[in-house]
């Protein structure tokens, strides 16, 4: 459509594309104007939100603008173009792998890129590089439950779909904080079960996390006893009638062993509760709801995942699920959830240092031979490469010479990730690619490539219930920016092969793909999307969500697999795997808790396409400490006071939260936080890297810290226009509408801000100081041509109080009397504080919530109606629901 808005030609389109956070994989109708990203909304024709979105993905088009983009390629801090760019880099992996072999050369990929990104990342690396050493951050997101597929049904294969989560009449989730890491898909289940009462959720969590909100029964159970309170499943399943005979006997292998084995540790519902430590009452009534409910889905995500059991707990689930007869049915399913957009995408195209393409496998000579032909590769590399943790600990001992690191920011997502840069800071060769210059990762490259992002990208996704949707170019990328399936197929041809990567347009890419997932096929793997392999450009462009497999079999897909009793293993029989649960380790030492970390309701992975969007840190804008007041009082601490955790070599300090639905004994912290927004909030810094043997897969959820309080002299309030380089011990940044805030703090004593301030903001010639002369505050406000351009306040011992009239005051032109004010802190010294903003869509604060209930409203329908909270995309009900039950009783009548 085209307007003419004040004389200005404007052009506007609404293009539907898929939303680049979760797994759940939404549809997205976007606005663009004039190559600009102005709106999103919910499309209501694809299957996996029909219209909804949740916060995150109602912001996609603020994130998308970026201060931070990388726009030029960099060689040693030089920007240059392209051709040199990559000239030098190929150089110099041309000339290690001639060396030193090819295993002494990896890439590190992640479940953000595009399905065509990922399938020419892995046939280069593979096929013409010749080394399996290609890893990726779904390695720390989903590998456990990978591996758990492929034991049991023979391949990585999802049984189930998003309508079964709907439709089922128990629902489980396990280790999953739904209503928080996908947002959209909670606010499905929390629908069907207002439509269905009768339909029953439990969820198995030792945190009471805002999932629970929907939550029948709440199991907080131990930490890591997931496949103890599975096994004792079993056994009651064995006990009470509960197994499917007929199904096991005609589909399944090694049950007799796998009860055994689960008999002989967990043969009681009460042994079982006490692993667990639950009450026997309620683990019973769930065992008993699983025993006669035909239609039950267990849900499970990274607090199964991501433990050094977590293999054997995605297996133990498993069991329960074969043993019933509990799959391949409508409502009838175990079901992973993947954390990425793309992470099954990658999957699919074997972008895991133990996996070949299209589901094949090193264990198989013949599947090496398949690929290797079918790629006419040169260099087939015919063994497994190295997983994330262990790729990582090559890089630091000088066996991997050169890495390529795509899309991703290990120095902060990996565990002990203060070890991954000191090997990125080891390593000969670092090359970066991303869209962000700026990322604790991009700070160890060599040489950077820009790279487009989300709304300039082209290409598929498969979300977590198989379904491929496009994802699409809504704008033109800035500067030099490039796709990454045009870099790799650039540094390709840089390397002597280009005939084998020129590919023009992604359709070739996707082709090639789906070809290769038939080849030498005939039903013995699951993934299989040859029917696609002759997909039309135009086609492409307008390609429909689709669930695979979709071949000539089935050219319209399948939303559940196994409904035939057919596997794929090799006598295409489901298989038992006898599970010995184990408990992960304890605290050592009494200073210590335990560290679960994860995700929050509004951020995404490192922050690096969030963390500047100031409507999603307006909900939590800081790293936090979520600990039971109890242990808070052992360890004295104080709410909202810092604290700090200590492990390996790394300090995160951050502000204590109080929580009784912690267990006692366990800390919560969230794992977004970077160096480019605080000082000391890289929480995965802390965690040792303890992996799952199999899955090769880091235990995030459970590592010992030692924690006290942190104290520091004094601590400060800073609102400025641009980032500042702040060499305290703590400091957060927090993207504000107008400008930023930062809060520090420190334990030295330090006389010199006035000074310091005059040299950071040397354009500012009109200071007002406040001055304590007893030397326990200090305020100074800066103003160019009249309008506040910096405020900086000191106070000894605690935090200085923060002032939203401040924060809406900044830049703008300020009288005498609100000099005054700005100095006094807040206007006329009287401004309520209105707690963190709840609802991030319509910025609407605790207090204000606190108070409407307080004056009648009781459901989240009446508040939605007053105040808009939670009208938009839901994400804010849980913690709206939680206020209303704490709150109901105060109403006044
Ligand atoms: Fe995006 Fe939210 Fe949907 Fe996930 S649930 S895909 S973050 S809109």
């Amino acid at each position: 459509m085209n307007a003419k808005i004040n004389n200005v030609n404007v052009s506007k389109t609404d293009i539907r594309t898929t939303c680049c956070y979760c797994g759940v994989g939404c549809g997205v109708k976007a606005c663009v104007t004039n190559n600009e990203i102005t709106a999103v909304k919910g499309d209501v024709s694809h299957p996996a939100n029909y219209g909804r979105l949740c916060v995150k993905g109602s912001a996609l088009h603020e994130a998308h603008h970026s201060v931070d983009r990388l726009l030029q390629p960099v060689v040693n801090g030089k920007e240059t173009d392209w051709q040199t760019a990559l000239s030098y880099s190929a150089g110099k992996f041309k000339k290690i792998v001639d060396q030193y072999g090819p295993d002494s050369v990896a890439f590190y990929l992640s479940g953000q890129l595009l399905t065509e990104d990922y399938y020419v990342a892995n046939k280069l690396i593979k096929g013409f590089i010749g080394t399996a050493n290609i890893d990726t951050n779904s390695r720390l997101c989903m590998a456990s439950a990978v591996l758990a597929h492929k034991r049991a049904f023979g391949g990585d294969l999802v049984p189930g779909c998003y309508e079964d989560l709907e439709i089922c009449d128990l629902l489980i989730l396990v280790g999953s904080n739904m209503a928080y890491a996908h947002p959209v898909t909670y606010q499905r289940i929390a629908k069907a079960k207002q439509d269905r009462p009768h339909m029953k959720v439990v969820v198995i969590d030792p945190r009471k996390t805002a999932t629970a909100d929907i939550a029948d029964i709440h199991l907080p159970l131990k930490p890591g006893a997931d496949a103890f309170f599975f096994n004792g499943l079993l056994s009651f399943l064995a006990e009470n009638n509960g197994l499917d005979k007929a199904f096991i006997s005609n589909y399944c292998d090694n049950f007799d062993s796998t009860l055994a084995q689960a008999q002989s540790q967990v043969p009681s519902v009460q042994q079982a509760a006490d692993f667990c430590e639950v009450l026997q009452e309620d683990l019973h009534r769930v065992y008993q709801l699983f025993l006669t409910c035909t239609k039950t889905v267990t849900v499970f995500s990274q607090g199964v995942n991501q433990s050094s059991s977590g293999v054997d707990k995605g297996s133990a689930i498993i069991n329960c699920h074969l043993a019933s007869g509990k799959i391949g049915k409508p409502g009838a399913a175990p079901f992973s959830i993947t954390g990425q957009p793309n992470a099954m995408g990658g999957r699919e195209v074997g972008g895991l240092a133990n996996q070949l393409a299209a589901h094949m496998g090193y264990a198989n000579p013949a599947h090496i031979d398949t690929v290797e032909q079918f790629w006419q590769a040169p260099n087939m590399a015919r063994k497994e490469g190295k997983k994330a943790v262990d790729m990582f600990q090559a890089i630091y001992d000088g066996e991997i010479k050169a890495v390529w690191i795509m899309a991703t920011n290990p120095v902060v997502s990996m565990p002990d990730a203060n070890f991954a840069r000191r090997a990125l800071q080891k390593c000969e060769h670092v090359v970066v690619s991303e869209c962000i210059g700026n990322t604790d990762t991009a700070q160890q490259a060599d040489v950077l490539l820009p790279a487009s992002t989300w709304g300039e990208k082209y290409g598929t996704v498969t979300n977590s219930e198989r379904c491929i949707s496009l994802q699409k170019n809504l704008v033109q990328a800035p500067g030099q920016a490039k796709h990454d399936w045009q870099i790799i197929c650039e540094f390709a041809r840089h390397l002597g092969f280009g005939d084998a990567f020129d590919y023009t347009h992604p359709v070739e890419i996707f082709r090639e793909h789906a070809a290769l997932s038939g080849e030498k096929n005939q039903r013995s793997r699951g993934f299989d999307i040859s029917y696609l392999q002759d997909i039309s450009k135009e086609d492409y462009e307008n390609f429909q969500p689709c669930q695979w497999p979709l071949n000539k079999d089935m050219p319209s897909g399948s939303s559940r697999l196994f409904q035939d009793g057919y596997f794929f293993t090799a006598n295409r029989r489901a298989q038992f795997y006898p599970v010995k649960a184990r408990l992960p380790k304890t605290p050592a030492a009494s200073q210590q808790v335990m560290l679960n970390t994860g995700r929050i309701r509004d951020q995404w992975h490192t922050m690096s396409r969030t963390g500047n969007a100031a409507k999603l840190l307006s909900h939590v804008d800081e790293p936090f400490i979520e600990i039971h007041p109890q242990d808070a009082t052992h360890f004295s601490l104080q709410e909202g006071a810092l604290a700090e955790l200590r492990n390996l070599d790394s300090r995160y300090i951050a502000r204590v939260k109080y929580s009784n639905q912690q267990r006692r004994g366990e800390i919560f912290a969230p794992m977004h936080w970077n160096e480019r927004f605080s000082s000391a909030g890289r929480a995965n810094a802390l965690i040792s890297a303890v992996a799952d043997p199999h899955s090769g897969q880091p235990e995030f959820k459970h590592c010992p810290v030692a924690i006290q309080a942190y104290l520091p002299r004094w601590q400060g309030l800073l609102y400025c226009l641009e980032d500042t380089a702040l060499s305290t011990e703590f400091w957060v940044k927090i993207p504000l509408h107008k400008g930023l805030k930062y809060r520090i703090a420190d334990t030295a004593n330090r006389q010199d801000w006035p000074a310091w301030l005059k040299r950071q903001y040397s354009q500012i010639d009109d200071w007002v100081e406040f001055v304590d002369s007893s030397g326990h505050f200090y305020r100074v406000a800066g103003f160019i041509a009249g309008a506040l351009s910096v405020y900086f306040s000191l106070q000894q011992g605690c935090a200085p109080q923060e002032s939203r009239w401040i924060e809406q005051l900044f830049t703008s032109v300020c009288d005498a009397k609100q000099r005054i004010d700005i100095l006094a802190g807040k206007e006329g010294a009287a401004e309520e504080d209105l707690g963190g903003v709840i609802c991030s869509c319509f910025q609407v604060p605790e207090k204000t919530i606190i108070d409407a209930i307080h004056s009648g409203c009781d459901s989240t329908v009446s508040l939605g109606e007053k105040l808009k909270c939670g009208t938009n995309c839901g994400s804010c009900l849980p913690e709206i629901n939680t206020l209303i039950s704490n709150n109901a009783s105060l109403q006044v009548n």
